[in-house]
């Protein structure tokens, strides 16, 4: 089948790879000149199945609300007169009851492990270097209280095969001696020692070259400006070239994976997608001391920063601000990003050589993805990865080239198959 994929961030590149391997014509469409170079450029580089808990959990709606225009909030809700956003928050407010907080978790689990080890197997198979970790993820905790509403969610976590352990804090500290400056300060923590970290725009640059190796091609610097249906499917996409030119692009079969973007593209088509963009912020800087700098990856869950070593490289990563698509980095949030670094490792990285740098997460009220067939028989989706893209592109891509090869799925997650 002649399939075009729309979007090349990391997950239309995974998308792109095994439709491939099912033996597809396969082209990618991206409106920017290199691969993953919008949301999948600098993320916090975590493959974190232990990473679960849904932003839409029972604390949730307080904490919004003490957070509310409080400029370093690691949840930022700027309410504006946009009925998407508007929409958006009333289903993130019902996603937050218990029984669909579980229901979630358990969602964002399947697919996590299996997306974990369906990189694995990649990494096996074609040998691809990202700057990977294997030395798993640790969440630590300053706040008891924190650490106590950690252990209900861990023990769900570990009843559906990811195991995510509650250690002590001396024990964290021997995992990853850079915490050792806030030992005093630390509550405790947990470790899941089968996550892993490392570079998702390396990675899907290097994939992009082993597409291309084996006959995928890349429409870059191509703006797709419409999507036309007729006779009930979808049967040809509008986009412009880097000349401003014109073009027509038709398929057999199409694949949405254009992240924040993706429901201007399918609206017009009657195609309803929850998904609304989270801004968030990552800082990049070398390695000033080794001594001092972490190696394991690691998660701040009361800040909501993760911490990753990229080679040589600190990368962190955190916060959300709905703001519609606005991309502004604000200065008074990289400073915190920094300021609230050095507090906890003091002098391992160079901050004067820092780069900032903010994404849009295509976030769901669930934090569930969108993957599956649309009302379009011929159109399909592959969006809504929000917090945890990088982590589930190797399994939202294996799933969706099989449900398109008319296979059925290895993981039991709720595809759409409408
Ligand atoms: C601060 C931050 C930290 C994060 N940390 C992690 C982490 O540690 N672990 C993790 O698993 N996930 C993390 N994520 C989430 C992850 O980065 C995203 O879920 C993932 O990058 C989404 O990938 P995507 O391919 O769907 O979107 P994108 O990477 O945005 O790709 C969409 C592509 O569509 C293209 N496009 C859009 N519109 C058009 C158009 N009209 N025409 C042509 N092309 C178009 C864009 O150019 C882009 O390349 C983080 C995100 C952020 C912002």
């Amino acid at each position: 089948m002649k399939i075009a994929v729309l979007g090349a961030g990391v997950i239309g590149v995974t998308a792109a790879w095994y439709l491939r391997q099912s033996g597809h014509d396969v082209t990618v469409v991206d409106r920017q000149a290199t691969p993953a170079a919008e949301t999948s450029f600098a993320n916090g580089g975590q493959i974190s199945v232990s990473h679960a808990e849904p932003w839409a959990n029972p604390s949730a709606p307080l904490k919004v609300l003490k957070w509310l225009a409080k400029e370093d909030a690691p949840l930022l809700f700027r309410l504006r007169a946009d009925l998407r956003q508007w929409l958006w928050t009333l289903e993130f407010l019902r996603e937050c009851t218990p029984e669909r907080t579980r229901r979630n978790i358990e969602r964002i689990v399947r697919l996590g492990t299996y997306s974990r080890e369906t990189l694995q197997q990649l990494r096996r198979d074609i040998g691809i270097d990202y700057d990977q970790r294997t030395q798993g993820i640790l969440h630590f905790y300053t706040s008891q209280k924190e650490l106590e509403a950690a252990e209900a969610p861990a023990a769900q976590m570990r009843a559906l095969g990811c195991d995510r352990r509650l250690i002590t804090a001396d024990e964290a500290v021997r995992i990853e001696p850079a915490l050792r400056h806030i030992r005093p300060r630390l509550a405790g923590a947990t470790y899941t020692s089968e996550d892993e970290s490392g570079d998702a725009n390396r990675f899907a640059r290097e994939l992009v070259e082993h597409c291309q190796a084996d006959g995928v091609r890349f429409l870059m610097s191509h703006t797709v400006t419409a999507l036309r249906a007729a006779g009930g499917r979808l049967e040809h996409v509008e986009a412009t070239d880097s000349e401003g030119r014109f073009q027509f692009l038709r398929a057999d079969a199409y694949v949405i994976a254009l992240g924040s973007w993706s429901p201007i593209y399918t609206g017009p088509l009657g195609i309803r997608l929850p998904i609304y963009p989270a801004k968030g912020y990552s800082v990049t800087m070398p390695v000033r001391d080794p001594t001092k700098a972490y190696e394991v990856s690691l998660t701040d869950d009361e800040y909501k920063l993760v911490f990753s070593r990229l080679g040589d490289r600190l990368r962190i990563a955190g916060t959300a601000e709905l703001n519609g698509y606005d991309r502004d980095l604000n200065r008074v949030r990289c400073e915190a990003i920094v300021r609230h670094t050095e507090d906890l490792f003091p002098g391992a990285g160079d901050t004067e050589r820092a780069q900032f740098w903010t994404g849009l997460r295509p976030a769901t009220p669930s934090n569930v993805p969108i993957i599956g067939r649309s009302k379009l028989p011929n159109l399909y989706l592959n969006t809504g990865h929000g917090t945890l893209g990088w982590t589930h592109a190797c399994g939202s891509g294996k799933s969706l080239a099989r449900i398109i090869s008319g296979l059925k799925p290895e993981v039991d997650f709720p595809f759409r198959m409408a």
